[in-house]
C-alpha cells in the first residue's frame, strides 16, 4: 500500500460501551482527542426531503449531500434542513453527462478513454452478474489484480469540462441557504490516467517540461497534478461565486499511485474512505490507521481543509449494527471526529444501522449548525 505507514504498534481498542449501545466517552488517539462535541456526521444520498430530513436529524446528521436537479425538492431540503439544524450541499459528479449537455448541447461529451486491456477488464466486470461480482470493489481500492470503474466519466483535461462544471456550481449556489457544493467521482476510470487524445497531448507537453522523469513516473505525476488542479480550480471558483459557500469532496474512484492524496486539495472538507462497502470488509486496524492519516495529515499542504472519514453503507453486503459500531469506533480511535456516510438512506431505513450512528452522533453529540 503506497504511502501508508506500518501501524503494527497501534493497539486496537473497540469501545465496548459503544458496542452495547451506551454513550461513548471521549477517546484519546495519540496527540488528538476526539470529544463528543466535535463530532460531525454528514450523509450522501437522496429521496424526498420530507421523508428524509426529520429522520436524519433524529439519527444525528448535521449535513446532507443531495442532487439539486429537482429544484422544488432541493429547496425543501434546504428549508427543512434549516428547521432541523442540517446544512445542505449540492452533489456535483464527474459522470454527469446531462450537466455537460446543458452547457454544450451540440457537442459530444469528452469521455475518458482506457487502454484495450482495461476495456477488456470492463467487459468482464459488466458480464459478471454474481451477487458479489467476484469481489469487484466498484471504484474502491481493488482486491482483484485489475479493476476499472463501470461508470463513464468526463475527461477533465478537456477545458470545456471545467466550464460546464462552473456553470453547474453557479446554478447550485443560486439556491438561497445552500451550504455549498460536494464533489464526487473526481478521478480516473482506470484509477491511473486518461488516454484520450487531449490527455495524451497535454502529457506530451508535461514530459517535455520534465525530461529527467521516466515515462511511467511522469504519467503518474501528470495525472495526479492535473486531478488536484481540477479540484482546486473549481473549489476556488465556488468561493468567487459565494465566499460563504463550503466545498467538500469524497476522494473516489481510488487513485492507485497515492490512495490518500486528498490532503493536496484546497477545499473545506476532504473525505477519504476509511471503511469501504464491500467484502472483504476492511480490518479495524486499517480503518483506524486510515482515519489517523485522514485527520492528522489534513493540513500537510493547505491550512483550510478538515479531514473526514467515509463509511460505506449499502444493502449488499449488509453491515450489522455491531460491524458499524466497530467501524465508527475505529475511526474515532484514529482521531477523526468527522464522519461521512453514503448512503444516508441505507442508514435511515435500517433501524440497526440508525442506532449505531445515533449512539455516536445523536442527541447531545449533535453540535448543531
Ligand atoms: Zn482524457
Amino acid at each position: 500500500m503506497n504511502g501508508i505507514p506500518v501501524l503494527c504498534g497501534l493497539a486496537l481498542a473497540v469501545n465496548l460501551a459503544a458496542a452495547l449501545g451506551q454513550a461513548p466517552s471521549p477517546v484519546s488517539a495519540g496527540a488528538a482527542t476526539v470529544h463528543a462535541g466535535n463530532r460531525i456526521l454528514t450523509g450522501w444520498g437522496g429521496g424526498k426531503a420530507g421523508d428524509v430530513v426529520p429522520k436524519a436529524a433524529e439519527v444525528g446528521f448535521s449535513e446532507l449531500v443531495v442532487h439539486h436537479d429537482d429544484a422544488a425538492n432541493f429547496e425543501a431540503f434546504i428549508g427543512l434542513g434549516k428547521q432541523h439544524g442540517i446544512g445542505i450541499y449540492a452533489w456535483l459528479y464527474l459522470g454527469d453527462i446531462p450537466a455537460w449537455k446543458k452547457a454544450f448541447p451540440q457537442a459530444d461529451p469528452p469521455l475518458q478513454v482506457m487502454s484495450p486491456d482495461e476495456q477488456e477488464t470492463l467487459k468482464k466486470i459488466q458480464a459478471d452478474k454474481t451477487p458479489g461480482k467476484s469481489r469487484y470493489q466498484f471504484g474502491g481500492e481493488p482486491v482483484n489484480e485489475r479493476e476499472v470503474l463501470e461508470t463513464p466519466l468526463l475527461c477533465f483535461h478537456d477545458p470545456r469540462v471545467i466550464d460546464a462544471f462552473k456553470k453547474q456550481i453557479r446554478e447550485m449556489l443560486s439556491f438561497p441557504g445552500v451550504k455549498g457544493v460536494a464533489f464526487d467521482y473526481f478521478g480516473y476510470r482506470n484509477y491511473r490516467c486518461c488516454l484520450c487524445q487531449t490527455s495524451q497531448m497535454q502529457f506530451e507537453t508535461y514530459q517535455n517540461k520534465h525530461p529527467g522523469l521516466p515515462r511511467e513516473q511522469a504519467l503518474e505525476r501528470f495525472s495526479l497534478e492535473t486531478l488536484v488542479d481540477f479540484n482546486n480550480r473549481l473549489s476556488a471558483y465556488a468561493r468567487t461565486v459565494n465566499p460563504e459557500a463550503k466545498v467538500i469532496t469524497h476522494i473516489y474512484p481510488v487513485f492507485l499511485a497515492e490512495p490518500l492524496y486528498g490532503n493536496r486539495l484546497d477545499l473545506d472538507v476532504c473525505t477519504q474512505t476509511a471503511a469501504w462497502y464491500f467484502e472483504p470488509f476492511w480490518s479495524t486496524e486499517k480503518i483506524k490507521a486510515y482515519a489517523h492519516i485522514i485527520a492528522n495529515e489534513a493540513n500537510r499542504y493547505h491550512p483550510r481543509p478538515h479531514g473526514a472519514a467515509l463509511i460505506g453503507v449499502g444493502r449488499y453486503p449488509l453491515k450489522s449494527g455491531e460491524r458499524l459500531t466497530a467501524e465508527l469506533q475505529a475511526i474515532l480511535d484514529g482521531g477523526c471526529p468527522r464522519v461521512h456516510v453514503c448512503s444516508f438512506n441505507d442508514v435511515l431505513t435500517n433501524p440497526e444501522a440508525a442506532k449505531s450512528f445515533h449512539n455516536f452522533f445523536g442527541g447531545n453529540y449533535n453540535p448543531g449548525f
